[in-house]
């Protein structure tokens, strides 16, 4: 990617503007709450919306965590043999390239492994041939 003066000017500014709008959209929406509620009102519906905002990214994370357990849970016990498309295994399939049989997604060897390779490590992964 080129990166001109230009280009950065341009990013600075945009994320500069980005947050401008957003300050100004929140100094809006508190100058209608406070309009129309009382003060006690708008502490507890910004309250409301802080602690959505937490138990919903609190919620994101464990669903993230899940998934990733879920993968290398997989990847272990198919001996890192799994369809990186819709995590199907690949167990069986001595063929080179292997095909998915779930999906039709192709692979070869190595570009099976090279997909995986983070996860050897996290998962202890011991790839054995077929
Ligand atoms: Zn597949």
């Amino acid at each position: 990617m080129v990166s001109s003066g230009w280009t950065k000017g341009l990013l600075i500014s945009g994320s500069f503007l980005c947050v401008v709008g957003k300050l100004t959209a929140l100094v809006g929406v508190l100058g209608f709450l406070f309009q129309f509620f009382s003060t006690h009102t708008v502490v507890w519906l910004i309250g409301c919306g802080f602690m959505s905002v937490v138990i919903g990214l609190a919620m994101s994370i464990r669903a993230f965590g899940r998934a990733l357990i879920d993968i290398g849970e997989r990847l272990l016990q198919f001996d890192g043999r799994v369809c990186p498309d819709c995590g199907y295994p690949l167990r069986g399939l001595c063929v080179d390239p292997i095909v998915c049989s779930e999906c039709g997604a192709s692979y070869s060897e190595q570009n099976l492994r090279q997909i995986w390779r983070g996860w050897d490590i996290v998962a202890k992964i011991e790839r054995r041939s077929c």
